[in-house]
């Protein structure tokens, strides 16, 4: 058996480098050779505390791009050599979601460096030299397009759809609750879409100079001020749409508190503990509280923002590190103290 460098999750706070056993393609599957990979909110999650979506042992990455290098029985020879990023939304393609192409609420589906699904079976990802994954999860690198912006591909989908969720109409007033690297790509498609005034907010100042330089245009640090500080660049009205990027409980209340009558309310993050909400807000204010779970198709048009440059990624990755400096760079990101925003791993 052939062996390859990779980083395995064991548990909360244990991630190892280590040499495991190269895969090999099975049927209909194809072997990437990782480029870059990108470190996700979600993994830094499952790192601190772990759950049922990340069972050990596991490696991580489902945002990273790569060569194909081989092709299991089924798959053309001539995908050998192909720049590529990878969907992680393994759907099952035969359920009533699926028919439909809403592959991301499908109860079947697995996910590339998770442990998703009914069987919860584990399906490594992209934090290793090599990576295999099922033909139809290939999205090709147009040209033009980069290896450490086909590693992005995954979470700007995730933003683009968040940015237009509920018919976005330009000129819309918005405010972008955490300036993490969700909440600053979403900053950047508002800002293509046309929005009116991006207001942003964070707790951390380095982050809101990130979304200033993003497109922000006036950004309020709600450790040392208070959110409704908000409200006055609406004169006092509230925002057409709030989009909630920040993991504390406390921001849905803050979110209804700040959407205009009428708004929409756009929930990103997962935010795993249970919040007591008043619905009479709700009904009484008429809002729209809605749900933007990942993407179905839209990494393709992201490729065009991307390929059209467009979209720039630059103010948004911080560093870039070795895969062999995984371990250490999630102990980092898992502190708290660490300035960097979105990482790249160089996988070479
Ligand atoms: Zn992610
Ligand atoms: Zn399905």
């Amino acid at each position: 058996m052939e062996k390859m460098k990779a980083v395995v999750f064991y548990g909360p706070r244990d991630m190892r480098f280590e040499e495991v056993e190269r895969p090999v393609p099975k049927e209909g599957e194809v072997c990437i050779k990782v480029k870059y990979a990108s470190i996700c909110g979600s993994d830094i999650e499952e790192y601190k505390i772990g759950s049922d979506r990340a069972l050990p042992p596991l490696i991580f990455g489902h945002e990273f791009s790569g060569e194909i290098v081989e092709v299991g029985q089924g798959v053309s020879k001539e995908r050998i050599g192909q720049r590529v990023s990878v969907n992680p939304i393994l759907y099952c393609g035969k359920c009533f979601y699926c028919k439909k192409g809403l592959i991301n609420l499908c109860n079947n589906r697995r996910s590339v460096g998770r442990t998703l699904g009914v069987e919860k079976k584990r399906c490594d990802g992209g934090f290793a030299e090599y990576v295999c994954v099922p033909e139809f999860s290939v999205v090709p690198l147009k040209e033009g397009v980069t290896f450490e912006e086909g590693a992005l591909l995954e979470p700007l989908a995730v933003c683009y759809c968040a940015a237009k969720a509920v018919s976005f109409e330009k000129g819309e007033n918005v405010l972008v609750i955490g300036s993490g690297p969700i909440g600053l790509m979403i900053i950047q498609f508002l800002k293509i879409f046309g929005s009116g005034k991006i207001v942003a907010t964070d707790i951390m100042d380095f982050r809101l100079d990130a979304a200033k330089a993003c497109g922000a245009h006036e950004v309020v640090n709600v450790k040392s001020e208070s959110i409704e500080k908000a409200l006055e660049y609406t004169g006092g009205i509230g925002y057409d749409r709030v989009i909630v990027t920040a993991g504390a409980p406390g921001v849905i209340n803050d979110s209804i508190k700040l959407v205009r009558n009428g708004g929409s309310i756009i929930l990103v993050s997962l935010i795993r503990e249970e919040v007591s909400i008043n619905p009479v807000s709700i009904v009484g204010r008429q809002l729209t509280v809605y749900g933007s779970y990942m993407f179905t198709t839209e990494m393709q048009d992201v490729m065009d923002y991307l390929a059209d440059k467009r979209l720039d990624v630059r103010n948004i990755i911080t560093s870039t590190y070795n895969l062999s400096e995984t371990p250490e760079v999630f102990k980092d990101l898992a502190s708290g103290n660490s300035k960097d925003i979105k990482v790249l791993l160089k996988i070479d």
